[in-house]
């Protein structure tokens, strides 16, 4: 890592992964500075990381709280801008070595293609990028300096059972999930289940949006997705299943017969951790360590698709490629949103994300303006049947 300090820029710092991405930051203060904090709206707590952490500049997207921020810091040396071309702007900034994208759902696009450009580091741990625009993300890859480095849990797995092996090696990855706190609902109290209920993770504590992502388990189809561009396997070699009590944190199964698997406490410390470390070291931590009553009773089973549909639903939008996954994207936040607010039934999610996909036209092989346009249109359409759902209701 050489002797020279890391400057990382942690985009979404205010949120759960944020937040504990600077929990590493200040755990390892001779190796990493936070250069760049950016929040959507969380302004009091941007305040206070910027604060507590000194970086060189702070963003805080929305832009009715800037003059808030911008006074709350101004004894300090801190800059202060606001909306989202200053974002895109700022993590070009040739100070900064690694960002860290943890920004909620597509927002995290834009930045992320940026720091591409600028051939930065990137711990992405926004999986909407992939979902929406991986395909997108992978050719500008491929003609860029910049790497990636996943920091979902499952995927930082799978980057950890493929360090020495060859891709060509590889029969499939399986993709482990918790099942989220309906795994044991019956499929009929589904429709009545509120976001309260939803909110209850198991094993996980995270944000609101991704929480009911769990619950619904779109959030494994998105990470199906993740994978599938971060490692290259096609949809049909990528196998989710069911792990409740979250040790294991995904598996890579050979063409020798042979399964390697990454196990760990299900702290998201652990995962940013690795991606911070990367490429050359582990950084040696006082957090907790597993020990055998952690893993003396892990269980495996096979997901039900009937009960949870957005499996098989991002399967199919995975091999449909072109727009259909941000389409899916799309219509599955905007559905999220309004079950936050009470607005729809649990139900409701799937019919919402199905019939905006019905809906909502395809491009094969859209550009980066093209995925602009499908989501902007995906969330018109999915707004408009919550509209009617909720009239119906
Ligand atoms: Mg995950």
């Amino acid at each position: 890592m050489g002797e020279t300090k890391r400057n990382i820029a942690v985009l979404g710092s205010t949120g759960s992964i944020g937040r504990q991405t600077l929990d590493i930051i200040a755990e390892y203060p001779d190796l990493f500075n936070a250069w760049l904090l950016v929040a959507r709206s969380s302004a009091d707590l941007l305040i206070q990381q910027a604060r507590q952490m000194r970086p060189h500049m702070v963003i805080i997207a929305d832009e009715q709280y800037y003059e808030y921020v911008r006074d709350a810091l101004e004894d300090t040396d801190i800059e202060v801008a606001t909306g989202s071309a200053a974002i895109a702007q700022a993590v070009t900034a040739p100070e900064i070595d690694t960002v860290v994208t943890a920004m909620v759902g597509y927002s995290g696009l834009d930045s992320t293609i940026a720091a591409i450009g600028a051939g930065k580091r990137i711990a992405l741990a926004n999986k909407e990028t992939l979902v929406v625009a991986g395909e997108l993300i992978d050719r500008l890859l491929k003609d860029s300096t910049s790497v990636l480095y996943p920091v979902d849990s499952e995927h930082g797995a799978f980057y950890q059972c493929l360090v020495g092996e060859r891709m060509q090696d590889v029969d499939k990855l399986w993709l482990t999930a918790s099942g989220g706190p309906f795994r044991t609902v019956p499929r009929e109290r589904l429709e009545t289940v509120t976001a309260a209920d939803a909110l209850k993770h198991p094993n996980w504590s995270m944000g609101a949006k991704i929480t009911i992502d769990s619950a619904t388990m779109m959030n494994k189809g998105f990470e199906m997705i993740e994978a599938r561009w971060l490692f290259g396997i096609m949809p049909d070699n990528i196998e989710i299943v069911v792990h409740p009590q979250s040790i294991i944190h995904s598996m890579v199964a050979f063409k020798d017969g042979s399964v390697k698997a990454q196990l760990g406490l299900p702290d998201m410390h652990l995962p940013i951790r690795y991606a911070l470390g990367l490429p050359d070291r582990r950084l040696a931590s006082d957090c907790r360590k597993m020990t055998i009553e952690d893993m003396a009773s892990l269980t495996l089973e096979r997901p039900d698709f009937d009960k949870f549909p957005l499996l098989g639903t991002a399967y199919a939008a995975a091999r449909k490629g072109g727009t259909a996954p941000c389409v899916m994207n799309a219509a599955n936040e905007i559905a999220v949103a309004a079950f936050l607010q009470d607005k729809i039934k649990f139900t409701d999610i799937y019919k919402i994300i199905e019939q905006t996909m019905e809906q909502a036209p395809h491009m094969a092989h859209p550009t980066h303006e093209d995925y602009v346009a499908s989501n902007a249109d995906a969330r018109t359409r999915a707004s408009r049947l919550v509209e009617k759902l909720q009239f119906n209701n």
